[in-house]
């Protein structure tokens, strides 16, 4: 992997040519209404932070073609961008849930792949399970 400044300013080139602000934080999250990245950039290890930063393009990317992103996952397009509240206490919604956050890292690694980023494949994906457990864990 090349170095961290180096990925940040890379990734952060890349979203606002995307009209999206990569904005440091305390934790991660892509706010889509305002086109905005946030990033904890306290985070000791910094691949861990790149990885973080890809992820949340990913979620951007998804919701980019909000089509596709309903076919995908209609319960969660429902909640996200419909009207109602919806039971997060189901299958189907957790499941969604889950795929989302997958689908989010595979995007991020495409765009890695694409921006010439030397990413390890393994630690990435170490990395984001780590995350995307949080998401099927405890209330089952
Ligand atoms: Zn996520």
């Amino acid at each position: 992997m090349i170095e961290y400044q180096k990925s940040v300013e890379l990734l952060s080139t890349y979203l606002k040519k995307k009209g999206i602000y990569l904005a440091k934080g305390n934790w991660d999250a892509y706010f889509h209404e305002d086109k905005t990245v946030v990033y904890n950039y306290k985070l000791r290890n910094k691949e861990n932070m790149v990885f973080s930063i890809l992820h949340e393009i990913g979620h951007h990317l998804a919701f980019t073609n909000l089509k596709s992103y309903k076919n995908r996952f209609p319960v969660l397009h429902k909640q996200r961008f419909g009207s109602g509240n919806i039971n997060k206490r189901t299958n189907r919604y957790r499941m969604e849930v889950i795929v989302e956050e997958h689908d989010a890292w595979r995007k991020g690694e495409r765009v890695a792949n694409k921006l010439g980023l030397d990413i390890d494949s393994d630690k990435y994906y170490t990395y984001a399970s780590r995350w995307v457990k949080t998401y099927y864990e405890g209330d089952v």
